[in-house]
């Protein structure tokens, strides 16, 4: 089945409500913030030239909904109506930087579990870039919904700043597999997993292992793991040798603003949003705040996630149409100022008239991909993933708020552990152990961590309750965490300088 290097998804129109008569498909419009209205209207108007009969759910999210005082960011009718249409095609929404509500975008992601995020670019005609005539054709799938992206963070005190990086099993399991189906469903023969567990053994390190776990249950593939900074720099240097690269959220999140750029800029990349029974289309860029409402922006990024939604819907003519006018419409030189910059360039409305006006045409220098229907994974419904035979509780680490020395504080420590189950092991401060004193030259902040483990015995929950009462009345803890052995291998990581 032709298309154009993107993905064909199931029908969920199949499954569930999306056909809302013979013939017409509801699909929820969510226009969005800064330039979000402008993309939207490009990419509605060109879907509905090409004939396709869409009944247009059009909602709302994003700053207007936070300035109505809704925190989410995301009506009720808004959730209702993707409930009912199971596909949605959105606008950037804008996300406060440092302050204020939680970000709409993951939200909605959360919301609807909508777990991968395929983000494909490839090498655009009339589109020059220092990598034009290397055929660059890959895409990003990022995992969309756990990570740093969880967003619990808290204060441990008005200097320190913490969040929670959480990675499931179940979550990798769940992008690998689909990465690895939508690579076979694309002819794609080489799939790299980027990650950084040299450092983060444990959160980035369950990404690398599951992938390794599960690659060989596709043996036609070529799959290999990069560290993510070293992916980065291989991207710039030398991207022809990625296919498809599967990774964390976080890591996703930038390698994906790094992919577009190698074929012409934000301006250029569509997305898919996809879970297991709902899928929200939209451009990777943001809202460009400082260009909305001046006609000035390239809409193609959110035409070509028009595209990716109307092959999901089953839409295949009319995506493969809209796809090729595109194509015809930058080679032929209809461009817009982020392209060849203000001389020449048009705006997004004449850009988006020059697409509708090229439907039907295609152009010698884009070649569809073939690319087979992809069946969506189904994920086991498990819990837990992993059931360890054996679980050992072997001590705690508490976080505490202090300004006392690091010497002074350890031999505190020490003596609160005296006649308990537990004693002190080393205090670190950032990671880096404090005491017992080690070489590290020491600078610390006002948390710091102290570890305390099993003097031998078997120990319980309440012989960590009975120490972290002692230790209450002599320094103000701010979070634990126990230490466990799973299958005899530890659940937690040493601190740099710790034996
Ligand atoms: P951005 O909106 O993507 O814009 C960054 C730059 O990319 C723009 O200044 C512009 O570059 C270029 N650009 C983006 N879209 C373009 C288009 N369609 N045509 C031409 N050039 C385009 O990123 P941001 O400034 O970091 O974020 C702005 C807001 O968007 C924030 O509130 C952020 O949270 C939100 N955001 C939302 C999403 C989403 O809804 N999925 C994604 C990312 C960011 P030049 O300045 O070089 O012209």
């Amino acid at each position: 089945m032709p298309g154009g290097g993107f993905l064909c998804c199931r029908r969920f129109s199949r499954t569930k409500g999306t056909r809302v008569s013979k013939g017409t498909t509801a699909v929820t419009l969510i226009p969005g913030d800064g330039i979000g209205p402008e993309v939207a209207e490009s990419a509605r108007r060109i879907v509905d030239a090409t004939g396709v009969k869409i009944d247009w759910e059009v909602h709302e999210a994003g700053a207007e909904v936070f300035k109505k005082g809704l925190a989410t960011g995301v009506p009720q009718d808004t959730i209702a109506s993707i409930e009912r249409t199971r596909c949605a095609l959105k606008g950037p929404l804008e996300t406060p930087v440092g302050f204020g509500e939680k970000s709409a975008n993951v939200t909605l992601r959360k919301l609807f579990e909508t777990y991968a995020n395929v983000r494909p670019v490839r090498e655009t005609p009339g589109v020059p870039t220092p990598y034009s005539g290397r055929g660059l054709d890959l895409v990003v799938v990022r995992e969309n919904v756990e990570d740093l992206y969880a967003g619990i963070e808290h204060m441990q005190t008005p200097d320190v700043a913490q969040t929670l990086k959480l990675i499931s099993r179940k979550g990798c399991e769940k992008v690998i597999r689909l990465a690895f189906a939508l690579a076979e469903a694309e002819g794609r023969t080489n799939v790299a997993c980027a990650t950084k567990a040299n450092i983060m053994k444990m959160t980035e390190g369950t990404m690398k292992r599951t992938f390794e776990e599960i690659a060989p249950e596709h043996p036609d593939i070529d799959a290999w793991h990069v560290i993510v900074d070293n992916c980065a720099h291989q991207l710039v240097k030398k991207p022809e040798q990625f296919e498809m690269i599967v990774t964390t959220n976080m890591n996703g999140d930038i390698l994906s603003d790094l992919t577009s750029a190698l074929v012409g800029g934000l301006g250029f990349a569509p997305s898919a949003n996809l879970g297991t029974d709902v899928a929200i289309f939209e451009a990777v860029h943001g809202s460009a705040p400082k260009y909305a409402g001046k006609d000035v922006i390239n809409p193609t990024a959110m035409i070509l996630s028009a595209v990716l939604m109307l092959r999901h819907i089953g839409e295949l003519e009319a995506a493969s149409s809209v796809e090729n006018a595109v194509m015809a419409t930058l080679a032929s030189g209809v461009r817009t100022r982020d392209v060849i910059g203000d001389d020449g360039s048009v705006g997004t409305t004449a850009y988006t008239e020059a697409v509708i006006g090229n439907l039907g045409k295609s152009v010698p220098e884009w070649t569809a991909r073939e690319v087979k229907r992809l069946a969506m994974p189904v994920p086991r419904e498990e819990t837990a993933f992993v059931i360890p035979e054996s679980v050992e509780l072997v001590g705690v680490d508490v976080f505490f708020q202090t300004e006392e020395p690091p010497a002074t504080v350890g031999e505190a420590a020490q003596r609160i552990a005296e006649g308990t189950a537990l004693e002190l092991k080393m205090v670190e401060c950032r990671g880096t152990q404090v005491w017992p004193k080690t070489s590290a030259r020491l600078d610390p902040t006002d948390v710091m961590r102290a570890r305390f483990i099993t003097r031998g015995s078997v120990i319980t929950s309440e012989d960590i309750l009975e120490l972290l009462g002692r230790f209450g009345g002599r320094f103000n803890w701010v979070h634990v965490e126990k230490l466990r052995m799973f299958d005899g291998e530890p659940s937690f990581s040493r601190a740099q300088g710790e034996i």
